[in-house]
């Protein structure tokens, strides 16, 4: 069979299974090893506001926030994007 690409789009290796997560964008569900994971620093307050406070040096906690996306998500709000077929198939290191 022919191979897109040298991990099959995943990082599973030769484990068997992995667990699902769920896709924050659309809901779907995705292996956790194929998911795109992103880690963003949220803050409660609004940026306006969050300025004027900056400014008379009020410390505001940030809280971080991680979602899972799946491939199609990823790509449609632009996480990921397409890549030609020699950069899919990147040669290994040694
Ligand atoms: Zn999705």
């Amino acid at each position: 069979m022919t191979k897109k690409r040298r991990n099959r789009g995943r990082a599973k290796g030769a484990k068997g299974h992995a667990e699902l997560v769920q896709c924050d964008g659309c809901g779907g569900w995705v292996p956790r090893d194929k998911a795109i994971r992103v880690t963003r620093t949220v803050s409660p307050v609004d940026p306006q506001l969050e300025r004027e406070l900056a400014k008379k040096g009020t410390a505001i906690l940030k809280t971080t926030v991680v979602k899972n996306y799946c491939v199609k998500c990823a790509v449609y709000m632009g996480l990921r994007s397409q890549r030609a077929r020699e950069e899919r198939k990147q040669k290994e290191f040694y």
